[in-house]
């Protein structure tokens, strides 16, 4: 019996089609998921659009699903999804060898495994498909949730893990630069924990309004951005200036957070000074660890968030129109794009 499914390659720039594959072997520990949905991240863009070029590729790394089949290594283990369950899943590949790993950073893992589908295209994530086979400690229960609002748990593990290293608490009054998707979640986030105030600095008019609409306690263009008076920034846009304008905007003992992607030869300038008798720290956020989406998938399963989540689904596709669907998210301003059998 030849089983098949679908997955999404993008074979160059503007061009994904979907191709049949046989369905992925099981491990021991491992658990199998019917994909409902996956969300078009930045990598996702940039590959369809050939800023990346690596061919021909299966991406989608925000995915999530229904539970089908479990391995006998992890079948009825206290805390282990079962048959039925909705998983977010972490897609990320960690070594445990490496110095981060070894360290417990392993969100900045050094030695990515990558992976490869049975006829050798590039797989990463490739979440773009009817099924994952993924390690059951790699899945998180998120109950029976809309798939739409579950493939955002990967966005929501790395803000958790944002918040986490810039060591929010309640009580803070907090600075978001960037109003895009995951400016957006950390504003969510910061909200639903207790912030004193969360206000969002950005460019676009409409992005102002959104968050505006989204509960930000006050809305900025850069150069009208507020002055020193945060505990803690969030730098979600990477950029000349983007960097500078957070720590301006970073009162004394606060904490500016880069998560944004800077182009790589950018340098910014920092008042050693200023950071000196302030004592300001500046931390970088990339990733995630298992400990971020043990957290997200607990936001989620709550539904604390669902009414700042609702208004970031751009649109939603099923797995057919994928094709549509990258077209839809590289071509004019989105928030999340979602394809899956699940959403559409
Ligand atoms: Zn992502
Ligand atoms: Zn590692």
């Amino acid at each position: 019996l030849e089983i098949t499914m679908q997955v999404a390659v993008v074979t160059g720039p503007g061009s994904v089609e979907l191709r049949a594959q046989p369905s992925p072997v099981m491990g021991r520990d491992d658990v199998r998921v019917r994909v409902a949905a996956c969300g078009l991240c930045t990598m996702e863009r940039r590959l369809y659009t050939g800023e990346k070029r690596i061919y021909p590729v299966a991406p989608g790394h925000e995915a999530t699903g229904t539970v089908v089949e479990v391995g006998d290594g992890v079948a009825g283990l206290a805390g282990a999804p079962n048959v039925g369950d909705h998983v977010i899943m972490d897609l990320l590949t960690r070594c445990g060898s490496c110095r981060a790993c070894r360290r417990g950073s392993s969100a900045v893992c050094r030695h990515p495994q990558g992976s490869r589908l049975a006829d050798q295209t590039i797989s990463m994530g490739a979440g773009l498909s009817d099924e994952l086979v993924v390690p059951a400690r790699s899945s998180w229960k998120v109950g029976p949730i809309d798939p739409a609002y579950a493939a955002m748990g990967e966005p929501l593990a790395c803000v958790v893990h944002s918040l986490r290293r810039g060591g929010f608490l309640p009580g803070d009054h907090v600075g978001v630069v960037g109003g895009g998707y995951m400016g957006r979640l950390h504003l969510a986030l910061c909200l639903a924990s207790g912030a004193a105030s969360v206000g969002v600095v950005d460019v676009s008019e409409d992005r102002r309004r959104d968050a505006a609409a989204a509960g930000s306690t006050w809305v900025a263009a850069p150069p009208d951005a507020p002055g020193p008076d945060h505990d803690l920034v969030f730098v979600t846009v990477g950029g000349p200036g983007a960097l500078e304008l957070g720590i301006d905007m970073c009162a004394e003992g606060g904490t500016v957070v880069v998560y944004g992607a800077f182009p790589k030869d950018l340098l910014a300038s920092v008042g050693a000074d200023h950071v000196h008798h302030g004592e300001l720290s500046i931390v970088g956020s990339f990733s995630h660890e298992p400990r971020d989406w043990r957290e997200a998938a607990g936001l989620l399963a709550s539904r604390a968030l669902e009414p700042s989540l609702e208004p970031l689904v751009t649109s939603r596709f099923s797995l057919d129109d994928v094709g549509k669907a990258f077209e839809i998210a590289t071509t004019r301003p989105v928030y999340r794009v979602i394809v899956g059998t699940g959403v559409a």
